[in-house]
């Protein structure tokens, strides 16, 4: 079932995720529901907060569902390495119409769980490490916006705020 994105302002966006308990049919049912909702709106990845729930989980794919098996499901993940710099052109599903060149580590190492409960470890470099750094964020209540320069934050934020005022966000 594709549920509704939360957008820029919304107050799960902007508080720290907790940890996830047991993966009972209710995180099952979460976890479907993400996946659904990142690709209806062909999105590279999904982070629980996004869907109003709090819990550190996310879901990503770098093909956007041309190819299965980039899908990836991580749930209490942590970056356990970064190294390197890349500054890349990056959007969110939270904010749709803006992008922003963030800071990001080239290359990192994910690791937490998968939705059966086994451990995982993602290594990933380009867009994947992208994703995944991406997500963290979401999950620690960050956004991209948040990564960039003082003027072009100001500016997507005067812009959101005006999107906020006149009904339109
Ligand atoms: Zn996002």
């Amino acid at each position: 079932m594709i549920r509704p994105i939360l957008r820029y302002g919304a107050e799960a966006l902007h508080c720290p995720a907790v940890g996830v308990g047991a993966l009972n049919d209710t995180v099952q049912t979460l976890i479907d529901d993400m996946i659904d909702t990142m690709y209806a709106a062909a999105g590279v990845g999904l982070a629980a907060p996004q869907v109003g729930v709090g819990l550190r989980l996310f879901v990503a794919d770098p093909s956007s569902g041309r190819d299965g098996s980039q899908l990836r499901v991580v749930i209490n993940p942590e970056l356990v390495e970064a190294d390197g710099a890349q500054r890349e052109e990056e959007g969110c599903l939270s904010l749709p119409g803006f992008t922003g060149h963030v800071p990001r580590s080239a290359r990192v190492v994910a690791t937490g769980l998968d939705r059966e409960g086994s451990s995982v470890r993602i290594e990933g470099e380009g867009l994947l490490a992208r994703v995944l750094q991406h997500e963290m964020d979401h999950l620690d209540g960050g956004l991209f916006v948040d990564r960039l320069s003082g003027i072009r934050r100001d500016l997507i934020i005067r812009r959101v705020r005006k999107l906020q005022r006149t009904g339109k966000w």
